[in-house]
């Protein structure tokens, strides 16, 4: 049995998820989102912080049980606020009113449950000391939303970040949790494969860049079973092929691109190095030239133990079910705000999974979240964020 406050805050969880499913935004341009979000926070009495942020805000809850401030004192949950390039096909009374946009990953349940979460720490002041950001993060689908927070001073007094996602592998009240690697480093690359031009019948007048780019793919698949450490996760995907335009004339270029995924950080710099390497000496041995443009993405997500620790507790404490997490090798740029390299400290994170109910996948045109879920994961991530204060 819920209590009256309690199905009163589900109707308001419910109600503004269903507005932000109707609303989609894509990267960057979250616009009305983040508009909507700072209303429904000022209206409940959220302070938000100046943040020279284009989209996206930083809300704060201080308790007043005692003081506790600096880094020991200050912690953060992420939750992250982008849409899809994505026409929605489910058949919901709520679905997405902007056609080629969609909710499809789960962030609109990502900003209700951290608003709940908000809300309810915001009740509970008095029960702890020290300070939660909420952080609402724009552009997490373009792998790069993270580093315009980390671009504002707001993160350098955090001494713990927290994040969560929508997982539709579980049903409502089961969250996934692990200790170490979640999910993986997400790099991209772009090879160019040029040789000569000739007329299709006469190959032997010029150099196929073809011919070797089949030879480049297939080696590239070389380094997952033979450079590679057995025991860590990793792969690379060619994922773009692009050369010629007619039926009966050899293209003097090729262009190919793709995504390497490892969870190790000195996995990147072998990939990165065996890339240029296959690249160019494959091209060089059938008398062509290639040229490799790596450009770096998020780290890999680590979770800390002691933090994963409690948050199986928490999970314990709220009657959910625990379920190691899966790992996957997705990427989530999350990964941002524990990184050394790219705050200059090591920052403790964890990143959790939190059933929606079992369905399609997360970016499909028919996922969808059960809307029960919202409320249990508000309580669940208050809850939790209350706990690591203590
Ligand atoms: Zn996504
Ligand atoms: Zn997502």
């Amino acid at each position: 049995m819920k209590a009256a406050g309690e199905e009163q805050l589900e109707q308001y969880l419910k109600e503004n998820f269903e507005w932000f499913h109707r609303h989609p935004e894509l990267s960057y341009e979250e616009w009305g989102t983040t508009a909507k979000i700072r209303t429904l926070l000022t209206e409940a009495g959220i302070e938000i912080l100046p943040c020279p942020l284009d989209t996206g805000l930083v809300a704060v809850v201080h308790g007043s049980k005692g003081i506790q401030s600096g880094r020991e004192g200050t912690i953060a949950l992420r939750c992250d606020i982008d849409a899809l390039p994505v026409v929605e096909e489910t058949a919901l009374p709520y679905r997405s009113e902007t056609v080629g946009k969609m909710h499809a990953c789960g962030h609109d349940f990502h900003i209700m449950a951290g608003i709940g979460a908000a809300v309810l720490l915001g009740k509970r002041r008095g029960m702890f000391a020290g300070t939660v950001k909420f952080i609402f993060q724009p552009g997490e689908e373009e792998s790069h939303g993270a580093l315009k927070i980390l671009e504002t001073d707001v993160m350098d007094d955090v001494g713990q970040i927290w994040g969560f996602h929508a997982d539709p592998t579980n049903e409502v009240g089961v969250v996934g949790i692990r200790e170490g690697y979640v999910a993986a480093a997400v790099d991209r690359f772009v090879i160019r494969v040029r040789g000569v031009g000739c007329h299709g019948a006469h190959p032997d007048d010029g150099v196929d860049p073809i011919l070797v780019s089949a030879a480049v793919i297939q080696a590239l698949q070389s380094i997952v079973s033979r450079n590679v450490n057995a025991f860590h996760p990793a792969l690379v995907s060619v994922t773009r092929l692009q050369a010629g335009t007619t039926w009966n004339v050899i293209p003097p270029e090729a262009e190919m691109e793709g995504t390497v995924r490892t969870m190790n950080r000195e996995d990147r710099v072998l990939f990165e190095r065996r890339i240029r390497e296959i690249a160019e000496r494959t091209a060089a041995a059938y008398g062509a030239e290639a040229e490799t443009v790596w450009t770096p993405g998020p780290p890999a997500v680590y979770n800390d133990g002691r933090m994963a620790g409690l948050c199986g507790e928490v999970a314990e404490e709220c009657g959910m079910i625990t379920v190691p997490e899966e790992s996957s090798l997705g990427g989530d740029d999350f990964s941002y705000y524990e990184d050394r390299d790219t705050v200059g400290r090591e920052l403790p994170g964890c990143y959790v999974k939190i059933g929606v109910g079992v369905g399609k996948q997360i970016h499909h045109p028919a996922f969808c979240v059960e809307e029960s879920a919202i409320l249990p994961a508000a309580q669940y991530l208050a809850a939790l964020l209350e706990r690591a204060l203590l």
